[in-house]
């Protein structure tokens, strides 16, 4: 048997010669499908899903999944510390992981937490952005068990939550059928509304304006926009009250990237297209107050600014009937992957729905 040597054959520096692809030129998405090659898919018997949902699934028996994800927040790409207080990054960070298990409809129950902190962050808000976790754990009933911290030039989050359901229970992104109604939770684009809003309020902080009106944001009038950025709720009350209900969705996915991004993965994991009915879109009146203001476009803020961390899911008409309609708004329907994806506006125009989500490179 020969000894065990992992880099054997790759340990040299890397050579000149080997091809520079800019991350930016194959984007999020390319990305994740590269490194996923490289990975291969020599997986456990365990394994229920890998990479290509919210959260990955294995098996723990007696029926029981775990369901497991990982996010990072980093200052200057996810958060501003200018105008956010160290309170609601902590909740944030909590929650948008609780909801990637939500989207699998499963339940949180435990997280760890690896800090990368600057030196100009004090104990002292540490410990409110640990209070702001600390309430997010409270209020979806999970519990921080371990981390790490390290030094870094930029405040960096990476947390991890583990959850559980049944195997029985979970919902994958790759149910939906043609025929099946597109519904979602909440309103759309009310996060990307208040972020406007606290732009807004920090460039007039930083031009110096010299009245209230010019360097405040008008955060009273935007209560509701701000409060959707800076203190996102998963919907993990909606999934327990359709358990409830005995509803099975036929897929799931969270709204981080916007609808116009995140319908693409419901959709290709799924192999269907999909109608989306722009009149049908809910959209909260701040959020149309916001785009008028800045200049916006409502819709294009509903469809793609993203970070609602609102439910998008497909159901069949059947079960539609027993949720309660005051949960939910049907804004499209599922169809055959052979019609694409489209965006149908209130005169019957039929655009294709580009990804225009969120970018990060
Ligand atoms: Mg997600």
């Amino acid at each position: 048997m020969s000894e065990y040597r992992p880099f054997d054959s790759g340990a040299s520096m890397i050579p000149s010669s080997e091809p520079f692809t800019p991350i930016n030129q194959v984007g999020e998405f390319g990305l994740i499908d590269r490194l996923r090659s490289v990975l291969g898919d020599d997986a456990a018997d365990s394994l229920v899903q890998g990479i290509g949902d919210d959260a990955a699934v294995y098996r723990v028996g007696g029926g029981q999944v775990h369901v497991i994800t990982t996010d990072a927040m980093v200052e200057g790409v996810h958060f501003d510390r200018t105008f956010v207080p160290m309170r609601y990054i902590g909740w944030k960070a909590i929650a948008t992981n609780v909801s990637d298990i939500v989207a699998m409809n499963a339940i949180p129950h435990y997280a760890t937490v690896a800090l990368a902190l600057p030196n100009n962050v004090s104990v002292e808000q540490l410990e409110s952005l640990y209070g702001g976790m600390a309430e997010a754990c409270s209020h979806y009933g999970l519990n921080i068990v371990g981390g790490d911290v390290t030094a870094a030039t930029k405040l960096t989050l990476s947390i991890t939550v583990v959850g559980e359901a049944r195997e029985e229970d979970i919902v994958y992104r790759k149910g939906a059928q043609p025929g099946d109604l597109l519904c979602v939770t909440g309103d759309l684009g009310a996060s990307a509304a208040g972020l406007e809003v606290l732009l807004a309020g920090k460039k007039g902080f930083e031009a110096g304006g010299d009245g209230a009106e010019t360097s405040q944001p008008n955060l009273i009038e935007f209560a509701y926009a701000v409060e959707r950025h800076l203190y996102p709720q998963a919907r993990l009350d909606r999934m327990k009250t359709w358990a409830e209900a005995g509803v099975k969705l036929s897929a799931l996915i969270d709204l981080s990237d916007g609808l116009g991004g995140d319908i693409q993965h419901l959709c290709k994991a799924s192999g269907t297209g999909a109608v989306i009915e722009a009149g049908l879109l809910p959209i909260h009146m701040q959020t149309f107050k916001a785009a008028e203001l800045y200049e916006k476009d409502p819709l294009s803020m509903a469809l793609f600014g993203g970070e609602d961390y609102e439910l998008l899911f497909a159901i069949s008409k059947a079960d539609k009937e027993k949720l309660d309609e005051n949960t939910y708004a049907v804004v499209g329907q599922v169809v055959d992957a052979s019609e694409g994806i489209t965006l149908r506006d209130p005169d019957g125009n039929v655009t294709p729905l580009e990804t225009s989500g969120f970018q990060h490179f």
